[in-house]
C-alpha cells in the first residue's frame, strides 16, 4: 500500500531490515555507539556545529518532542508568544498551557498566512516575552510557514525562536544560526523516512546552560537527556529497534545527495502531483508558492465526499489523508514522503481523476 498520509512513511527496504538486527541492551557501548551516530547524523542534515548544537533522542511521537521542547526552555517567570494557524500551532498552546507557561497565542485561520503586523505588535505590547513558539510547515494546510520573516522581527527585540519542524525537519530550509532559533522539535518518520517511536529536539547548548531553566517534567526533561546523552548513556529506556532503523535512515539520507537533494525530490513529486490534478480540475487549497515541498492540500471535487474518495482509493492501493476541523469536508491531503516513485504519483492522479469523473456523472 502506498502511504500518501504525512508520516509514518513508506519504509525502504534497507531501514524495514535494520528493525531486525540482533537484540541489544539499552546500557551496552553498541547501543551508545547507535545513540551517538543517530545525534551526529541529525546535525549534520543542518550542517550544525556538535560544540554549539545538541541533538537530544526521546522515545516517543513528534508530540513529545514539542512537549519536552517547551517545558525545557520557557523560563519560569517569562512569557511565551505561539503563532497558531493551524492544529499544530494550536498543539504548542495547548502544552504551553498544561505546563504552566505564561502564553498568549495569537490565533489566524488555518488558511492564512502569519500576519507579521500583529506579531510585531504582540511582541512591542506585551513585557517579559522571551521566546516565540511556531510551526514551521504547518501541516495542517501544507502551508511553509515564513520563519525568515518572524525570525527578523525576534532578533531584532531579542527574542528566542522555537521551531515545530516536525514535517520539515530534513527537507525545508532552516537557517539555525541567522534565524536565532533556540531549539527545533522533529520526529524520525516524517522527511528522515524513519520509523515511528524517536522523536528529537535540536537544541543549542547555551539554551540547555541558562541558570533560570526550569523543570516542568521528569520524562521530558531535555537538560537531563543532553547531559546523559553527551556521556553516551540514556536516562531511560530508549527504542533499540527505532533507533537502529533510525542510523539506517539517515545513512541512506546522507549518501542520497542530503537535505538539497531530498527537497529536490519532494518537489518534483509534490509539482507532479499538481500538474496532474490541474488535468481534472483539483484544485489546491494554497498557492504552491505558499506551500511545502512535503504535503499539499487539495479541495474535494465536487460532489465526492471524503470517506468515499478514500475507501475508492484505498481498494486501489493508496491512503489519503482527512482535513481536520472545518476543512474535514472540504479538502483531502497528499503528502509525497518516503519510498515512493512519479511512477506511482502518476497511477495515484489518475484513480482520484477516475473517482472525480465517476461523481460527476452520477449527480449528474
Ligand atoms: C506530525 C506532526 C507533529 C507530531 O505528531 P505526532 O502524531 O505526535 O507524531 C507535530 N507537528 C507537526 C507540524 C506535524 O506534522
Amino acid at each position: 500500500v502506498i502511504l500518501l498520509n504525512p508520516g509514518p512513511v513508506n519504509l525502504s527496504e534497507r531501514v524495514r531490515a535494520a528493525l531486525l538486527r540482533p537484540d541489544l541492551c539499552h546500557r551496552e557501548p553498541e547501543f551508545s555507539l547507535l545513540q551517538s551516530s543517530i545525534r551526529e547524523g541529525l546535525l549534520a542534515v543542518y550542517e550544525l556545529d556538535p560544540a554549539e548544537w545538541c541533538a537530544v533522542l526521546l522515545t516517543g511521537s513528534g508530540t513529545a518532542a514539542m512537549e519536552a521542547m517547551l517545558s525545557s526552555l520557557v523560563p519560569s517567570g517569562a512569557t511565551l508568544l505561539v503563532v497558531e494557524n493551524g492544529v499544530y500551532g494550536e498543539r504548542l498552546s495547548s502544552i504551553a498551557r498544561i505546563h504552566g507557561i505564561t502564553c498568549v497565542s495569537i490565533q489566524h485561520h488555518w488558511t492564512d498566512a502569519i500576519d507579521l503586523d500583529r506579531v510585531a505588535a504582540c511582541l512591542d505590547s506585551i513585557a517579559g516575552i522571551s521566546h516565540l513558539a511556531v510551526v514551521h510547515h504547518e501541516t495542517t494546510t501544507g502551508r511553509l510557514n515564513d520563519l525568515e520573516a518572524l525570525a527578523g522581527l525576534c532578533s531584532a527585540r531579542g527574542v528566542r525562536l522555537l521551531v515545530d519542524a516536525v514535517s520539515s525537519y530534513g527537507a525545508e530550509r532552516l537557517d539555525f544560526e541567522q534565524w536565532n532559533v533556540d531549539a527545533a522539535a522533529g520526529t524520525a518518520n516524517k522527511c528522515l523516512h524513519g520509523v515511528p517511536g524517536v522523536s528529537f529536539v535540536i537544541v543549542r547548548r547555551p539554551a540547555l546552560a541558562r541558570d533560570s531553566l526550569p523543570r516542568r517534567s521528569l520524562y521530558l526533561d531535555l537538560a537531563g537527556y543532553s547531559k546523559a546523552q553527551d556521556r553516551g548513556t540514556t536516562p531511560f529506556t530508549q527504542s533499540v529497534q527505532v533507533f537502529y532503523a533510525f542510523a539506517e535512515a539517515l545513512a541512506e539520507f546522507h549518501e542520497t545527495g542530503g537535505r538539497a537533494s531530498r527537497h529536490r525530490r519532494y518537489r518534483a513529486l509534490a509539482e507532479l502531483v499538481r500538474n496532474d490534478f490541474s488535468g481534472s480540475g483539483v484544485q489546491p487549497l494554497i498557492p504552491a508558492e505558499q506551500s511545502s515541498v512535503v504535503l499539499r492540500a487539495y479541495r474535494l471535487p465536487e460532489d465526492l465526499s471524503y470517506e468515499h474518495l478514500h475507501h475508492a482509493l484505498k481498494e486501489r492501493g493508496f491512503v489519503i489523508y482527512a482535513g481536520q476541523g472545518e476543512l474535514a469536508w472540504q479538502i483531502f491531503r497528499v503528502s509525497t514522503m518516503g519510498e515512493l516513485t512519479a511512477e506511482d504519483l502518476h497511477r495515484f492522479t489518475a484513480a482520484v481523476g477516475e473517482c472525480a469523473k465517476g461523481a460527476s456523472q452520477r449527480s449528474g
